[in-house]
């Protein structure tokens, strides 16, 4: 399969330059904003990379999963970073097979299943990546104290915005491009997401290499590489976000119908 040679076009001024240097292996709040360069060269890279990104997803459809991290780690080396839930380890062992020393953001909201910072321990113990642990604006007494206690159950999209969108955007400041695990058959909203896409919002190529695994092909990795898996997955919790917003399921119930049940909320918002 020809696969698009971005490399040697990926533009020197997006190289590391769209926001400030992440320290290694936390993040917290209230850095300072990052500068953009509007320059019209810039726009004239973005779009290159616009066009390219969606060369690529012409390209590597239907490709193997390791294929496509090969082309994302060979385009963008150090720029480009794995985003977790740590619902499982899978992007993170398929990638790491591929390339070691990559970025593990995991957004730590305040309200995570201890078993979930667990599975980030070990996660960052047990494979060759670099994981980093970022933080919101506020901890949860300080938004308590502001907006009054559990905003998640008055106005969970708000919620969502400061614990994990805005602190998404500032963690992914340094790179150019972000690995997800996202899976077509996960939501309505994802039926239509595609192997590479091009993140207007942020100006970064998003790299879904599992878009069309499905849930039995997931398990079937796990079980051929005894990969890390969260233990509240074999407690009836398929899909693991907040534990404040999370329920069990029954076997054989839509893997995301415990994810803010009963709202029909079915996003957070990192992945619109
Ligand atoms: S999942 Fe719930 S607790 Fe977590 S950030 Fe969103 S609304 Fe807040």
């Amino acid at each position: 399969m020809a696969l698009p040679q971005l490399r040697a076009v990926v533009p020197a001024t997006l190289c590391g330059n769209r926001g400030h240097p992440v320290s290694r292996g936390t993040l917290g709040p209230a850095e300072p904003a990052a500068t953009q360069n509007t320059a019209p060269a810039r726009r004239e890279d973005v779009t290159r990379m616009e066009r390219l990104a969606d060369q690529a997803a012409e390209e590597l459809a239907g490709a193997p999963a390791e294929d496509v991290v090969r082309w994302a780690t060979d385009t963008f080396g150090d720029r480009i970073c794995i985003t977790s839930s740590m619902t499982d380890a899978v992007i993170v062992h398929l990638v790491s097979r591929v390339r070691e020393g990559v970025d593990v953001i995991f957004l730590d909201t305040g309200y995570h299943f201890a078993e979930t910072i667990g599975t980030r321990d070990a996660v960052s113990a047990v494979y060759p990546v670099n994981v980093i642990n970022v933080t919101p604006e506020q901890t949860v007494a300080e938004q308590d104290e502001q907006m009054g206690p559990r905003l998640y159950s008055r106005n969970p999209d708000l919620c969502c915005y400061l614990r994990k969108v805005v602190p998404l955007e500032r963690a992914l400041g340094p790179y150019d491009a972000w690995f997800t695990g996202v899976r077509r058959e996960e939501t309505d909203a994802r039926s239509d997401t595609r192997v590479v896409q091009w993140d207007a919002r942020r100006e970064m190529v998003k790299v879904n290499p599992i878009v069309d695994w499905t849930q039995a092909q997931v398990d079937a990795y796990i079980a051929e590489h005894g990969v890390l898996v969260n233990p509240l997955v074999y407690d009836g919790y398929p899909s693991i976000g907040c534990a404040t917003c999370t329920v069990r399921v029954e076997a054989g119930a839509d893997a995301r119908s415990g994810r803010w049940a009963g709202t029909g909320k079915t996003e957070c918002g990192i992945h619109l």
